[in-house]
Parts: C-alpha cells; sequence; structure tokens
C-alpha cells in the first residue's frame, strides 16, 4: 500500500519536501496549511488548509486519513502547531520529524541582542535606537503599540492590522531579498536599528549583512524550544533520510 505522510507547511523546505516526495513512486504526500496567507503559492501533491482543532483534532485526522509519518515543516516560530503535532504523533504513535532549518549565529562586526520574546524586544528598543525597520511578521505588531515616540518601518507579507505603533510606514514584500537592496532600504528610511525573528535561512538573511555593514544593532527574537523527546532535522534532504530510515512508513 501506499505510505501517506502528512507535512506540516509554510515554509520554503516544507514545499521542497513535498515535491521530492510526490516525485517518488507510491507514496501520498499531504501538505496542511494554516491559511494565514491569502495566495500561498502552489505545492505538490495533496493539500489541506486550516486549523485541525488542537492535538486531539490532529490526532484524529492523522487516524481519519490513515497517515503513516508526519513531518512537521513548520516555521521555527509557529509554536502551538509543533507542540500539537509532538502530542497527536504520542496519541497516535506514528513517526515524527521536525524539518528546522538552523538558526542564525552572529559574526564578527555584528551587534546582536537576542531576547526571548517581541516584548523584550520592545522593552530593549528604545535604549538602542529611534527609527527601527521591524521584519517580525504582521502578526505581533501589539507589542510594539507602546512605543508611541519610535518610528517604525514595518515589513510583512501580508498588511498588518492593529493594534500597532503610531507611527508606523507599511512595506508589503515577499523575500528573498539582497544585501544591496537591504542597504538601500535601511538607508532610504535612517534605520538605526533592526528587529528580527531567529528564522533561518538565506532567503531573508541579507538585512543581517546590511546591519553589519551599515554597523546597526539587531534585536534579535530567539526560537522557541522544540518539545522534548522530538528528532529534528536541518532541511529537506535530511527528513528524506529520515523517512528512508528505520521510521519508514
Ligand atoms: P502556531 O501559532 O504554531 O499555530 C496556531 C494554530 O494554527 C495551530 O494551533 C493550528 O490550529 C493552526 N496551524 C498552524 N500551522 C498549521 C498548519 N501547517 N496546518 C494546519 N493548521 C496549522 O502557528 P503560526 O505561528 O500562527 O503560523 C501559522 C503558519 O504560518 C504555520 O504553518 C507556519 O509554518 C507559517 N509561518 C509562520 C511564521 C511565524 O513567524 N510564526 C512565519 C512564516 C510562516 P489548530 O490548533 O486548530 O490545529
Amino acid at each position: 500500500m501506499s505510505p501517506h505522510i502528512l507535512v506540516l507547511g509554510g515554509t520554503t523546505e516544507a514545499r521542497e519536501l513535498a515535491a521530492e516526495l510526490t516525485a517518488r513512486p507510491r507514496t501520498r504526500v499531504t501538505t496542511s496549511l494554516a491559511g494565514r496567507v491569502t495566495r500561498p503559492g502552489a505545492v505538490h501533491g495533496e493539500l489541506r488548509v486550516g486549523g485541525f482543532g488542537g492535538a486531539e483534532g490532529l490526532a484524529d485526522w492523522l487516524r481519519e486519513q490513515r497517515v503513516d509519518a508526519v513531518v512537521d515543516a513548520t516555521h521555527p516560530f509557529a509554536g502551538t502547531i509543533t507542540a500539537n503535532a509532538a502530542r497527536a504523533a504520542a496519541a497516535t504513535g506514528l513517526p515524527l520529524v521536525v524539518l528546522r532549518r538552523p538558526g542564525w549565529r552572529p559574526g564578527p562586526g555584528d551587534h546582536w541582542h537576542p531576547v526571548p520574546s517581541l516584548e523584550a524586544a520592545a522593552g530593549l528598543l528604545p535604549r538602542l535606537g529611534q527609527r527601527v525597520l521591524l521584519t517580525t511578521g504582521r502578526l505581533g505588531l501589539a507589542a510594539f503599540a507602546g512605543l508611541t515616540e519610535l518610528r517604525f518601518v514595518v515589513r510583512s507579507v501580508e498588511p498588518p492590522e492593529p493594534p500597532m505603533p503610531p507611527h508606523i510606514r507599511v512595506l508589503l514584500a515577499r523575500g528573498p531579498f539582497t544585501v544591496a537592496g537591504e542597504t538601500a532600504l535601511l538607508r532610504d528610511h535612517r534605520v538605526d536599528v533592526l528587529v528580527t525573528k531567529d528564522s533561518g535561512g538565506a532567503a531573508t538573511s541579507a538585512k543581517l549583512v546590511a546591519a553589519r555593514d551599515l554597523g546597526l544593532p539587531v534585536v534579535v527574537v530567539r526560537r522557541p524550544p522544540l518539545p522534548d523527546g522530538v528528532t529534528a532535522v536541518p532541511d529537506a534532504a535530511a527528513a528524506l533520510h529520515w523517512l528512508d530510515g528505520p521510521h519508514r512508513p
């Protein structure tokens, strides 16, 4: 029988993995998206969109759809679905692997300020600058809403919604970005501090190089920890290798 693999998606790596898996003979692949983005782009294999209804709902879906293995390829900051996937895999006894791209690391010349949360980032900002490039996503702007004195350039894929800081300019854009483009953006808006999540990956790392070149401080929100006991791999190739190993569905 064809094994059925669920890919929890929303990332480039999830798309890559679905493409690789659907190219294999006798493999059924379903990618699941939360439905946050209006035009998410094509995925290979089957697609389902929307929440499952918590860990229990996900476990029910895994049983109903006769899933044989789960790859959690969600974004490093999508902590709730990752926790739910771990619980649902434990409840159903299914193999689970988390595909998590490595985080960024500071190098010589970087002025990074690691913080545990968006709220902590907001607390630190007034000491670091007045003109902020905020690239932490359109959800979560509420954490910065009280910073009424600061000027924000907010870059996001979809338009942000209130609550948000009063002095805000929105740039709608989707990566990948270049160092030249990011340098121009920081200069044009006279940005003096950058805020980012530690998303990792090459598509959005150019801003870090641009900030280093301009000598700007960067507030880096650390990732939420993975659930205890889960296996994590860094890329789609490693996830395929894992699926071919002792956990082979
Ligand atoms: P989250 O806080 O971890 O999840 C919130 C709820 O959204 C989950 O409990 C689940 O609802 C639903 N959900 C999330 N991912 C899902 C998926 N792949 N398929 C079906 N339901 C899903 O997630 P988030 O941070 O809002 O991110 C939502 C999606 O956007 C994720 O798939 C992630 O890969 C992608 N994304 C997130 C970020 C980020 O910075 N957080 C950045 C880029 C892309 P139920 O409990 O009802 O099942």
